[in-house]
């Protein structure tokens, strides 16, 4: 260990980045420097509760013995061959995998932009060798206020104006219609015969985990079904246990034609990704039309496999679900005496609390700072909105805790 690693104070820590990181992220002043469980705790020891879980990547817990362990005794053995060989797990992996989300094959990749933009580029070859519809002119459909990710295609069809602006030229063949609205994806299935694919995110998260009508799902499922539209859902944060359900659109018994994962899929131990399908879909794509270096590693492959048992194994979406319930009947007792928050809502551990002040104004950030100096982490989104995304692995005694901080925090904060 260096000298430097051994003496840096949180103070020192933030400097550096500042100096010579890039200043793409504005990120809470808080320096984090070690995991456990639902705890983080800061280089000069104040332990934290994580709210946030890497914006849902450690839905399993900071550093999970099983998880680390599998990555350990993998990374002493082999951990990159690249496609050009076979290696002894990747496809133990792809048969585990996709057999645990009930698909037919999986293409993978490392991070949740590659696995979007894979899902992409397979919709539209799809489209043209298996729809017939004329080259280039294929449609994909997605929703306004989306995230996905930040590639230059993805970014084309965001309209987030920070994601966007000065990033032009943008990628072409993409319809934007507003979310949780089915008129409006059945107008543009009925006005344009070329549309491929509707992608979509469950709920979306970076919006401020915006939950859609109960039926959306099946509804916009059973139109893109009838147009032979392929309903492509984004579970790269809903996914892996966190809304309550292995899946989001489990809530509807939805099954996508195709899946991204990605975040939880390691336990946030490791980039790793993956898109999903049956083989009809996923056999458009033949050898040297698409890849990556890193994409289906042996180190990844043993690491996602863990990550998935310990979901099973500690039947972390039924805790989402029972802990989810708790979280939030007991933030809606207490916004009722509270006019600082207006809303809470979400599906098991993926929260929002929506502050009762304008778009523009520092409330959420100056609320999250004050969590911060109460001991728990959480980040706004959008504003005025702060996501609350605890690791599943919570029991509901720390649960209990967690809300008294947010409560008491809330209070301090007042009016
Ligand atoms: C995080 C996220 C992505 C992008 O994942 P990266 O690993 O950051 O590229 C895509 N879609 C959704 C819904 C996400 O939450």
């Amino acid at each position: 260990m260096s000298v430097l690693e051994e003496t840096l104070t949180s103070e020192q820590a933030m400097q550096l980045e500042d100096r010579y990181g890039a200043h793409n992220y504005h990120p809470l002043p808080v320096v984090l420097d070690r995991g456990e469980g639902v705890y983080v705790w800061d280089v000069e020891g104040k332990k934290y509760y994580d709210f946030l879980s890497a914006y849902s990547a450690v839905n399993q817990g900071h550093c999970h013995p099983r998880i680390v362990g599998a990555l350990k005794d993998q990374a002493e053995k082999l951990t990159l061959t690249s496609r050009a060989f076979y290696n002894s797990r990747l496809g133990e992996y792809e048969k585990y995998a996709s057999e645990y989300f009930g698909y037919e094959q999986l293409l993978p990749m490392n991070t949740g932009a590659e696995a979007v933009e894979t899902a992409i580029k397979i919709c539209r070859k799809w489209a043209y060798e298996k729809r017939g519809i004329p080259e280039n002119e294929a449609v994909i459909i997605v929703a306004e206020n989306n995230f996905h990710g930040r590639t230059t295609t993805v970014i084309s069809f965001s309209n987030d104006p920070d994601a966007r602006k000065h990033f032009g030229p943008y990628t072409p063949g993409f319809i934007k219609i507003p979310y949780n609205d089915v008129s409006a994806l059945e107008k543009v299935l009925n006005e344009n015969k070329n549309v491929a694919g509707f992608l979509v995110e469950p709920i979306q998260g970076e919006a401020g985990v915006m939950v859609p009508n109960e039926g959306y799902l099946k509804t916009c499922f059973n139109l893109c079904k009838e147009h032979k539209a392929l309903f492509i859902a984004d579970e790269i944060q809903t996914g892996i246990a966190r809304t309550g359900k292995l899946l989001a659109c489990d809530y509807e018994g939805v099954k996508p034609d195709m899946v991204t994962l990605g975040k939880a899929l390691s336990g946030g131990a490791y980039p790793v990704s993956a898109v999903l399908a049956d083989k009809h879909i996923m056999e458009v794509i033949k050898p040297g039309q698409h890849g990556s270096t890193f994409g289906g590693n042996p180190l990844a492959a043993v690491v996602a496999m863990a990550a998935l048992e310990v979901i099973k194994d500690e039947k972390l979406a039924e805790n989402a679900y029972r802990l989810g319930e708790i979280f939030r009947s007991e933030m809606q007792k207490f916004i009722e005496g509270n006019d600082l928050i207006k809303l809470v809502r979400g599906k098991g551990l993926l929260n929002a609390i929506v502050i009762n002040d304008s778009e523009d104004s520092s409330t959420a950030w100056d609320i999250c700072v004050k969590l911060k100096d109460n001991g728990l982490l959480a980040k706004p989104t959008h504003g005025n909105i702060i996501r609350f995304a605890p690791p599943l692995v919570m029991t509901e005694e720390q649960l209990h805790d967690c809300i008294a901080i947010i409560k008491r925090t809330i209070e301090e904060f007042g009016r």
